[in-house]
Parts: structure tokens; sequence; C-alpha cells
């Protein structure tokens, strides 16, 4: 297709960094691959089966678009508890990707800024330029903690929502507890929407999440299945918060998605009864083992959750060119440039068996000496 025909928001993407890691990945007979940024452990039994039964059962035509009602119902009532508000609403979305795109349209007009911190999940720039909206990058480097005084400098009259992600992709950094009641105060005093990127809230290693919805009811969470139980191809998120904002949002579902795939949705009913903590204690082994192995030679803000690391490039080496090595090393890590403005460190999925993990820190020594 020629490029005449091509909207002008598309001037905003650049896809080529992750692009060029992956055509040299290609080329690799017996890669290392610690770069995929989902769960490899094998979906539990009961899920399969129940999205197997659904399937069987003809479940298979559109659902309601706010969700079925056994899984919105469920839903609701662990928000509302796990929350302690009464008032929360919920909707089922087409992963948590679409959970964010219908967020982000429901509230940025063009021109309306939305606050990131850098690193911020890839995604995230895209998305607000999509809707129109003008991002402003908060840089946390190099602890990956949130400046509150420096979120509260950052908002101006035009600024809509705040994009807040704790465990966050690609850092592996949990929120202090106390930074994110000041960025939910913060966020209620200005009158700013704060949205929280929930998704990896099970991957949470040495305190359990603390959500800035419970300090501000008005908070906006998009939450999802797919890392918790595996089944990023299944496409199933949820968004709960304000009930304007989730309005606003089923009746965008109504006109884009439509509703989530419907027999997952069955099948999503049944993660929720699953006990996923023998998977987030092997995973927080993994992270264990990983920073105890890099340590010494990589600086590194030990990441408290999801299952990232995101070292720093021990010399003066650019991220790119480091990870160009590394790929030659048959190692698939990721350069941070593309979680950011800056191009000084990469980022490490662990997600993956003890033995590749092993391999990968192997590499990385050499590369690092
Ligand atoms: N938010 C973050 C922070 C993520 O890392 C991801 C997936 N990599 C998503 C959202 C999107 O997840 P989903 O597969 O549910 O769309």
């Amino acid at each position: 297709m020629s490029s005449r025909w091509l909207a002008d928001r598309l001037s905003q993407f650049d896809s080529s960094g992750i692009r060029k890691v992956f055509d040299l990945a290609a080329k690799l007979k017996h890669p290392i691959n610690l770069s995929i940024g989902q769960p490899d452990f094998p979906v539990p039994q009961a899920i399969k089966e129940a999205a197997a039964r659904a399937i069987a059962e003809d479940c298979n035509g559109y659902s309601v678009t706010q969700g079925i009602a056994p899984l919105r119902e469920r839903l609701l009532n662990d928000v509302r508890r796990d929350y302690d508000q009464a008032e929360r609403q919920v909707l089922v979305t087409s992963g948590t990707s679409g959970a964010l795109v219908l967020a982000l349209m429901a509230v940025v007009n063009p021109g309306d800024e939305v606050i990131l911190f850098d690193p911020y999940f890839v995604m995230y720039p895209s998305l607000v330029a999509m809707v129109g909206g003008k991002t402003v990058v908060l840089d946390t480097y190099p602890d990956f903690r949130i400046d509150v005084q420096r979120v509260a400098d950052a908002i101006t009259p035009r600024t809509k929502a705040i994009l807040f992600n704790s465990p966050a992709n690609p850092t592996g950094t949990v929120a202090a507890e106390q930074d994110v009641r000041d960025l939910a105060e913060l966020a209620r005093q200005r009158d700013v929407l704060l949205i929280s990127d929930e998704i990896y809230k099970a991957f949470c290693y040495d305190q359990p999440l603390a959500s800035p919805a419970t300090v501000n009811e008005q908070t906006l969470v998009i939450d999802g299945f797919s890392k918790t139980y595996g089944v990023t191809g299944w496409r199933l998120g949820y968004a709960h918060g304000p009930a304007d904002v989730i309005d606003a949002m089923t009746k965008l579902q109504q006109y884009t998605f439509v509703c989530a795939p419907h027999p997952l949705q069955w099948a999503a009913l049944a993660a929720l009864d699953t006990d996923i903590s023998p998977f987030v204690n092997e995973y927080r082994r993994k992270r264990d083992r990983l920073v105890e192995g890099l340590a010494d030679l990589y600086p590194l803000a030990t990441p408290g959750g999801a299952f990232y690391a995101f070292p720093q490039v021990p010399d003066s080496r650019s991220a790119t060119a480091f990870v160009e090595e590394a790929i030659a090393n048959e190692l698939l890590i990721i350069p941070g440039k593309i979680f950011s403005r800056r191009d000084t460190h990469f980022r490490i999925s662990y997600a993956a068996p003890n033995e590749t993990i092993e391999r990968g820190i192997e590499v990385l020594r050499r590369l690092a000496k």
C-alpha cells in the first residue's frame, strides 16, 4: 500500500527497534531467549478444560458487551472486597491492551496531556498519540522510584491523566507504598485521572501490591488474565473504577471490540478459583538467582515484581550496541530504548526455564568482562 493513504497518526509510531531485534533473532539456531513478556508455565488444566467445555457447550456467539454476568459479578465482588469500595464498576475487555485503548479513548481529548514514567510499557506513548494526546514523560532513573513532587510540578491545566504501572514492565519495580499513597492523593487534589495498570499484581515477591485505588476511589484500574494465568493469546482483561468512566468505556467497546472472547470468559471464571502461588514462588526464586548472578557486574535495581529485570550496560556501549553483541552470542534480550528515551539499559525476562536463565547469566557475565 502506498504511504499516501496513511493517516498522520502513523508518523507517531516507530517499531523499527524491536523489529531489528526480532530480525536478528530469527537467524539464531539455539537462542537463549530471555526476551519474552509472558509466563513460561503451562496453563493450569482446570482453566483449559473450562475453555474447552464452553466451546463444546456452544458459548461461541457474542456475549453482552460488558462481559458475561457470572464473571462480572465475580470480579465485582472480588474488586469491591479487595479495594474496599462498594461503588466500583467492572468491564470485561479484549485484553489489558483493549482496556487501555478504551480508557484513553474515553478520557483524552486531542491536545490533552498524559503523564508517563520513563521507563514505560512500550504501548503507552503510542496509545496516547493514537487518541491525539500529548505525552509528558518523567524520567525515573536510576532507581525507578516515582518522585511525586516532580509529578506535581508536571501537572498543567491540560493534564488529563497519569498512567502508572506497578509492578512495572520493563523494570520489575514495585512502587513503595508511601509513594503510591502520595501519588493517589495528588491525583485527587489536582483532579487528574489516575490510571493504574496492575496486570502484574499477582507477581509481587517481597510485599503485596499497594494500589492507588485503595487511597483514591476515582482511580481507574486496568487488569487482566494474560500474565497471571499464562493466557496472553486469549485476549482477556478487565477494568474497574468510577461508574462514569466504566460506562463510557463500555459504550466504546460496543462499537469497537464488541465483547471479549466469549468462551474464554467462562474459562476466566474458572481461573479466578485457581491458585497460582506455586508459580509465583518459582518466579521469586528465578528473580533471586538472576539478581545474584548479575549484581556484582551490572548496576541493577532489584526488581520486586513482574518477571523482568532492567540492568544497566556496565560500560560506555549503548544498550542497542550491547544487545546486538548479546544476540551475536545467541542471547535474546531487549534494548531499553524500546521502553525509554534512554539507551542505557536492557530488559531481561526471567519467565524462562532455569537452564535458560543459567545460560543467559553465563553470557552476560562474559559480556561484562
Ligand atoms: N500492560 C503492561 C504493563 C504489559 O506489560 C502488558 C503486556 N506485555 C499489557 C498491559 C497488555 O497485556 P494484554 O496481553 O492483556 O493485552
